[in-house]
């Protein structure tokens, strides 16, 4: 059984080399490429992944997990390899049922509709993206009908981000939790809106890369195993343990842009770091679920990033920064414009409390197309009405509109946006857990330093990398089951003090 599980772990490491070498070439192809790579980089994209999915999906994989099974049940569940066998039956009968050439197709057509949509959205042209995301949609609704007897044609789709979601559970506690937002964002946005002028003067580019990677570092964001690039949509990558990324975008006259999207990604790069260095090259080797990855990138952004102990330390060096522009504002004023709330177009940009009405927008969108109740072409049009009646604001353009986020021009429709809430939700329960175990977290914050908080994570969360499901995780790390109620008193306690509700 020993030569046999190493039989596989060695073919598994060779699968892991390949998507390695292509997370390369895509975070290339989003910060460095020239736009003449295009065409090139879409089929070398498509080669390295048709061919890491040939190798996994390759029959003596199968005979070799058919041959462990019964070796891997009778192993400790907690154990790696138990866990290893675990997550690479269930990862390799998903990638089993999806044909080779439906792959490449996919894949070329992903680089393709990337390529489009990146010239498209500047330019606010729907329709040059239009027919790539009906082609898009049609080819979702495929790879979902590979995996019969579902409930709902979005359910296999969410499972392959957040694994035991489906479109009922999730529609179930996004409407739960809407009835708890939608009266707190109606409370706050009726009294007096924040000014946040302050954040918007001029701040030259370099200086506030520079603070933002400071950051970063006090959070722990080691630079001998990351670098930080620009991108036009900020993300998070990982080739080994050793080499984990982080991109940002910067606005000179907006100071919260870059530095949140960093303190975001390094949260996600944080998770990633953090998992036990003898899973890497594994199947084991990454963040559990989109909703965990999130609750970590949410984590350090928000729960620590826009906290007031945390800008009791940072503060003062950031007015050193930014003498001219932050000199004579006062840390309550700079407290209070990064934690504004106002009704926004733009999912990015939102302030944690209206941020999920974004999501929920998204979520409701893609299962109506997936059913066939929208239309793409009438996808513009039903995200102004929609954001209208939701968030009381219409975009004036698709700039500013549907063309905003990268998912449905580079992935699947489906799937692709429940995880951002649902990380929110878990965000605030992980925290609350980790304050719980350690009180010493929020002085330690006020002094800039995150030891405490990272070591609990790291040891309740990271080290595991997929070993557990995300229920699995939330359960053992905070002793109950996903819960909105943190999430909510969270920002009820927050918000009823800055907004004095
Ligand atoms: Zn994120």
């Amino acid at each position: 059984m020993e030569t046999k599980l190493q039989e596989l772990k060695q073919r598994l490491s060779v699968v892991n080399d390949l998507y390695a070498a292509g997370a390369v070439l895509g975070w290339d192809q989003q910060t460095y490429m020239p736009p003449g790579g295009a065409a090139a980089r879409g089929r070398q994209l498509a080669t390295l992944g048709r061919l890491a999915h040939e190798q996994f999906t390759d029959s003596a994989v199968g005979k070799l997990l058919d041959d462990l099974q019964s070796y891997g049940e009778s192993l400790p569940y907690e154990s790696d390899d138990a866990s290893l066998l675990r997550e690479v039956r269930r990862s390799y009968e998903r990638a089993v049922n999806i044909p080779p050439a439906f792959m490449a197709q996919f894949l070329a057509h992903q680089a393709a509709a990337f390529d489009v949509w990146a010239r498209a959205r500047p330019d606010n042209d729907f329709a040059s993206v239009q027919p790539y995301l009906e082609t898009t949609l049609e080819m979702s609704r495929q790879a979902a009908n590979y995996f019969p007897g579902y409930q709902h044609i979005a359910d296999p789709l969410i499972n392959w981000s957040d694994y035991g979601m489906s479109a009922a559970t999730v529609r179930a506690l996004f409407a739960e939790l809407r009835s708890q937002l939608v009266p707190l964002v109606q409370a706050i946005t009726s009294g007096e809106p924040a000014d946040d002028s302050c954040l918007h003067q001029h701040y030259p580019e370099g200086q506030q890369l520079a603070f933002g990677l400071m950051m970063a570092q006090r959070y722990g964001y080691d630079l001998n195993r990351g670098r930080q690039d620009k991108t036009h949509h900020p993300f998070m990558t990982k080739f080994a343990h050793g080499d984990v990324r982080i991109t940002t975008r910067v606005k000179e006259n907006d100071l919260s842009e870059a530095l949140f999207s960093t303190l975001h990604e390094t949260g996600h790069a944080l998770y990633e770091l953090g998992i036990a260095e003898e899973l890497d090259g594994t199947p084991l080797s990454g963040g559990t679920s989109a909703g965990v990855h999130e609750s970590q990138s949410r984590l350090w952004e928000n729960l620590v990033g826009r906290s007031r102990l945390c800008w009791e330390h940072f503060y003062p060096q950031l007015q050193a920064a930014f003498p001219s522009q932050l000199g004579a504002v006062p840390l309550d004023t700079f407290y209070r414009a990064i934690n504004k709330v106002s009704p926004s177009l733009i999912r990015t940009d939102a302030d944690e409390v209206t941020y999920n009405l974004h999501v929920m927008i998204r979520f409701d969108f893609e299962l109506d197309l997936l059913e066939g109740k929208l239309a793409v072409r009438d996808l513009p049009e039903a995200w102004r009405a929609r954001y209208k009646a939701d968030l009381g604001v219409a975009p004036p353009d698709d700039r500013d509109g549907v063309l905003q986020d990268v998912h449905w021009y580079g992935g699947l429709i489906g799937g692709a946006f429940q995880g951002y809430t649902l990380g929110n939700i878990m965000s605030a329960q992980f925290f609350a857990a980790a304050n719980q175990a350690h009180p010493e977290i929020a002085s330690e914050t006020a002094r800039g330093e995150f030891g405490t908080l990272r070591t609990w994570l790291t040891q309740n969360i990271y080290r595991h990398g997929s070993k557990f499901t995300a229920a699995e995780v939330v359960e053992k790390a905070t002793g109950g089951p996903l819960s909105i109620q943190p999430y909510m008193h969270y920002l009820r306690t927050k918000y009823s003090e800055l907004y004095g509700l």
